[in-house]
């Protein structure tokens, strides 16, 4: 049987990297915050039945649980720095916990950052991860910093994870090969670190779009106190969804959730200086919309026809879901 001390030694505890003072085995970790930058902090929580499906590969799901923490320091233009992992497991299975741990760390160490500790207890399958980063004061790229006139950006491509989960919900049907690629978007994402930290100083606001463009860029709109208008058909669709009809390509890009893409504003004037910054870390950004005053998001077509469409982020509190 495998105690809880020898499960944390023997999958959770590697040599320091030297990014903590004290990492795993104390009360507390001590981090040693680099001379006059802010530490961004945020904590996702995976759910067994609500974020991933029972039986989840281990491996991927040991990627995507880190992957989405890094997205919001992605979002928020931080370096990652270290995390910890608060792991719920039915049972201590060797095999499992030898392939999560493999996946969490292959992209911890893509991105440095160090597992600092934690806490382990026998449970329905949860993984509750929160992550430590680092942004120059006054450089982060905040909810509540976009202005009028700023234009709307949109990262890599979106909707390809809604497609992969339709098609596992049974709604829609796609080839093997049609899936085995969208469903990559679902289950490995890859969260944009480089782009966050390439866009400080240039991007006034920007989220991750976790739960949905039209959601996710409500959230800036909010917290600015502005609205948009977004082009619908300018939205980079996933490469599966891009074959699908004009109905489901704008549903999915505009409220599909799961692509962990960034999603920015920034002045007209930056527009170069935001290809240039996409160029230099080889992730397309794509321009699709503009900050207005009026409140509310509202949709058009290529051709700048108002489209009426019902859209909104993933809730998981309303009433439907
Ligand atoms: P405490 O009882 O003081 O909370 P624990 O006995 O739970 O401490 O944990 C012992 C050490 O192992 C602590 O440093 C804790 O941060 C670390 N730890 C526990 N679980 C994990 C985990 N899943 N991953 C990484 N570190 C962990
Ligand atoms: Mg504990």
């Amino acid at each position: 049987m495998l105690s809880e001390f020898d499960l944390i030694k023997q999958y959770f505890v590697r040599p320091a990297t030297g990014k903590a003072t004290l990492g795993i085995g104390d009360d507390c970790a001590l981090l040693t915050p680099s001379p006059g930058m802010q530490t961004a902090i945020s904590s996702d929580m995976l759910v067994e039945g609500r974020h991933f499906f029972a039986g989840e590969d281990p491996r991927r799901l040991g990627h995507k649980s880190l992957a989405v923490n890094l997205s919001d320091l992605a979002a928020m233009g931080a370096r990652p720095v270290a995390f910890t992992l608060a792991l719920a497991l039915p049972a201590a299975d060797r095999e499992w916990l030898s392939s999560f741990s493999a996946g969490l760390f292959a992209l911890a160490d893509a991105h440095g950052c160090e597992l600092i500790g934690g806490d382990t207890t026998k449970g329905p399958l949860n993984v509750c991860i929160t992550v430590f980063g680092e942004v120059p004061p006054g450089r982060a790229l905040r909810r509540d910093a976009a202005q009028v006139g700023d234009d709307v950006w949109v990262s890599g491509t979106v909707g390809d994870a809604r497609l992969a989960l339709a098609c596992c919900l049974g709604q829609l049907s796609l080839s093997a090969d049609e899936l085995s690629a969208a469903a990559s978007r679902l289950h490995t994402p890859t969260p944009r670190v480089d782009l966050g930290l390439a866009l400080q100083g240039i991007a006034h606001a920007a989220i991750d779009i976790s739960d949905g463009l039209a959601g996710d860029l409500g959230h800036i709109l909010e917290r600015s106190r502005v609205g948009a208008t977004l082009n619908v058909d300018a939205l980079p669709a996933g490469p599966v969804l891009a074959t699908r009809d004009a109905a489901l390509r704008r549903a999915f890009s505009a409220a599909g959730g799961d692509d962990y893409e960034l999603c920015f504003t920034a002045p007209a004037s930056a527009r170069d200086a935001i290809l240039a910054a996409g160029a230099s870390v080889g992730v397309a950004v794509t321009r699709a919309g503009v900050i207005e005053a009026a409140p509310g998001l509202r949709f058009t077509d290529s051709g700048g026809a108002p489209l009426n469409l019902h859209l909104s982020g993933f809730d998981h509190f309303s009433a439907d879901q």
